[in-house]
């Protein structure tokens, strides 16, 4: 059975059977894949601790026949950081959700591999607005990323005062456009500030109320959801994770419902 040794960051786990589990890796070699961690839900298992969501570590895996099996897996972050707060446990999780859903599977991107990895990185350390700018530099990456210098629909280069995001198309738009378009999202300058800056990997020089980076972030969430055609499970969670920063730091106070990390079954696959 051919086997491969990649660095990985664990993006999702499912339990599956007895006490395996199937985890979705993004892995800086190969992309996104899914391999079965057999016994990894035994207390005895070696890969027990390498299979938990969001930790960082070198594999060993075996390309199987219908599925690739974990072999061995060295634990290069566990990314702790990530465990002890609800407010970290919902951002990573978005993060988390983003790669799952934005990536193709088996296709290598180790420029996203990083972005992933410091995201998680920046949140374990407290930088809830870390997520803020992973979303902005996918979707620069991408080239997706609408024009922030003048409205798409009339041309106009002079953007002053509101502006408003085409909600299904791919640009801003000046307020006289706007009234004729069916669905847009109000901007604001400051907000357009923030996009700017984290469009390109820039802090912004100003410090800006939660409330503003929320809009930001709305923005920058009505632009990937558009470009992936599918709604992002966690970023309601997310948002309001980041915004209510400190209200609620006791994991045990949340209910399960709610904790994109927990495990949930998958049925066998033969
Ligand atoms: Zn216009």
């Amino acid at each position: 059975m051919p086997a491969f040794v990649t660095d990985a960051v664990v993006t999702q786990t499912r339990r599956y059977g007895e006490a395996d589990r199937l985890v979705t890796l993004f892995t800086l070699e190969r992309g996104r894949l899914t391999a079965i961690a057999k016994s990894s839900r035994k207390p005895t298992s070696r890969i027990r601790g390498a299979t938990e969501t969001f930790v960082v570590a070198k594999f060993e895996i075996a390309e199987g026949r219908s599925l690739d099996i974990i072999r061995s897996a060295e634990i290069i972050n566990p990314n702790l950081g990530l465990r002890d707060s609800w407010t970290r446990i919902q951002l990573a999780g978005h993060v988390a959700e983003i790669a799952n859903k934005i990536t193709d599977e088996r296709f290598p991107d180790a420029e996203f591999y990083e972005l992933i990895i410091e995201a998680l990185q920046k949140i374990s350390d407290g930088d809830n607005t870390a997520v803020i700018r992973y979303k902005g530099r996918i979707l620069n990456n991408m080239g997706v990323f609408p024009d922030l210098t003048g409205c798409s629909g009339c041309g106009s280069g002079k953007v002053r005062g509101d502006v408003h995001l085409d909600v299904h198309g791919s640009g801003f738009l000046c307020a006289d456009c706007a009234d004729e378009s069916h669905v847009f999202h109000p901007v604001d300058m400051d907000a357009l500030y923030i996009l700017t800056a984290v469009r390109d990997g820039a802090e912004p020089i100003k410090s800006y109320d939660k409330a503003t980076w929320d809009r930001a972030e709305d923005v920058l969430t009505i632009l990937l959801q558009s470009f992936m055609q599918q709604n992002l499970k966690t970023a309601s969670a997310a948002r309001h994770a980041r915004s209510t920063e400190n209200d609620r730091e006791n994991i045990s106070s949340t209910g399960d419902d709610i904790n994109p990390v927990q495990e949930k079954s998958e049925p066998e696959i033969q």
